[in-house]
């Protein structure tokens, strides 16, 4: 009766009722959620049972379905059957596991995002153009006897421009997430003496605890620590220093002895300065910005910068607020009293935040899979471009369908089964 009343089942439906088990005393509390068509996570007819949340309990009801014909999921297979269904592109599939994953709340928002398809959205209507552009493409190559021409040069030259500019976006966003997917690096940078060591220590705090990995080698090297932010966690990197080994006039290093390693430490400073997520360019206010310090302020930084003005509990030394005018963000600080250190802390966060997180929006797993197929789709669409603008409409739509395959990998319209494998193995049972 059970039986015939579940197959007539034609909505959504909540069965609240009991269930018997062998071996129990009682009949237990069990409610049966029964989706009968493919409006489910699957989009095939679906069973859930919601049981107190008793481990006994469960075993005893996977028991006892196993018995009367169920076997037990492997890992990631329900939403294998998601995406086999076309419920799900990949994306979103990875994004299912970036939400058990997540372990910071912005990692969260970025995994819920994608999943509901932030990252499909875009790529789907990208890859709707290159369609309809290859069709339009094809067809004037059919009709090439009797010069009808469906699609003007200009405009196919437009669109994959634009096309090759959006993939090139994407492929942007995900290379910043997915370096951020180890800890966000928030690098100290600037001459020596200027005060990075003290803001190290004072934005860390308990430096003897916080202080995770000091490089062998000189003492020039370089140290990290761990800096809570909130709700994230980030990389702080303190540099040996920058420039010659002279600052204005003070002599700041040794001897000729030194040289050599000062070169080796500036060269490793400019190394960590280049990986930075984010730079904190250290400036003394207490003295007067040498010839280095001006060129830094005035050229583009290579990552997101925040510019720290040192040591503000001294008279400053020169008008700080004019030369930082306008350049970049700035915050004033103190080491030694504490001045603005909150505030520094709020705008690192901010800057970590919007540049490596909510810029890029993208699953760490989806970025490290994606990476290569959005670079082949991107030189193919520029070739695209180039080509169509010389007028050779057959090599253009060649280099389209494999754009439009590059693409394809990366929503899973084309997939291999041990691209599948990789993603869904990672998945626990039952997901
Ligand atoms: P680094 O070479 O850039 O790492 O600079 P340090 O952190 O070693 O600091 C260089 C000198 O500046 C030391 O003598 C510090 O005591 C001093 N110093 C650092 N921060 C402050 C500060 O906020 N206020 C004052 N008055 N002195 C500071």
């Amino acid at each position: 009766d059970t039986a015939a009343a579940l197959a007539a089942l034609r909505r959504a439906t909540v069965l609240v009722g009991t269930i018997r088990l062998a071996g129990f005393c009682q009949p237990l509390p069990c409610d049966a959620y029964i989706w009968p068509t493919a409006r489910s996570y699957t989009r095939e007819s679906l069973a859930e049972l919601h049981l107190p949340g008793s481990p006994p309990l469960a075993a005893a009801v996977v028991e006892a379905v196993c018995a009367a014909g169920a076997r037990v999921a492997r890992p990631g297979e329900f939403t294998m059957r998601a995406f086999l269904a076309g419920r799900l592109d990949l994306t979103q599939a990875e994004a299912v596991l970036g939400v058990i994953d997540a372990t910071e709340r912005s990692a969260l928002n970025v995994a819920l995002t994608q999943l509901a398809g932030g990252l499909s959205g875009p790529l789907r209507a990208l890859r709707d153009d290159l369609v309809e552009l290859l069709a339009l493409l094809e067809a004037g190559l059919d009709f090439a006897e009797e010069d009808i021409e469906f699609v003007s040069r200009d405009e196919v030259c437009r669109r994959l421009e634009h096309a090759a500019r959006a993939v090139a976006e994407l492929q942007r966003g995900l290379r910043q997430r997915w370096r951020s997917d180890a800890l966000v690096r928030v690098v100290l940078h600037g001459r020596p003496n200027v005060g990075k060591s003290s803001l190290f220590n004072a934005l860390i705090g308990d430096v003897d605890v916080a202080i995770t990995s000091e490089e062998a080698g000189t003492t020039r090297d370089y140290l990290t620590a761990t800096l809570r932010l909130d709700d994230i966690a980030c990389q702080i990197v303190d540099t040996a220093g920058r420039g010659e080994t002279t600052v204005g006039e003070t002599e700041v290093a040794g001897g000729a002895g030194d040289d050599a390693i000062n070169r080796a430490a500036d060269a490793k400073s400019a190394a960590q300065a280049g990986t930075a997520d984010v730079e904190l360019f250290c400036l003394d206010a207490s003295r007067h910005p040498d010839a280095w310090e001006r060129e830094q302020l005035r050229a583009a930084p290579a990552s997101p910068r925040v510019v720290v003005l040192t040591k503000c509990d001294l008279s400053p030394a020169s008008d700080y607020t004019e030369l930082l005018a306008g350049t970049d963000t700035w915050v004033a600080t103190s080491s030694t009293s504490g001045l603005g250190l909150d505030r520094l802390r709020a705008e690192v966060r901010r800057r970590v935040v919007v540049d490596a997180t909510e810029a890029a929006g993208v699953v760490g797993s989806t970025a490290a899979r994606c990476g290569e197929s959005l670079r082949l789709a991107c030189e193919s669409l520029e070739r695209a471009a180039a080509l169509a603008a010389e007028g050779g409409e057959e090599l253009v739509a060649a280099e389209i369908r494999a754009g439009l395959d590059a693409l394809g990998e990366v929503v899973g319209a084309v997939y291999t089964d041990d691209v599948l494998e990789r993603i869904f193995s990672r998945f626990c049972i039952g997901k």
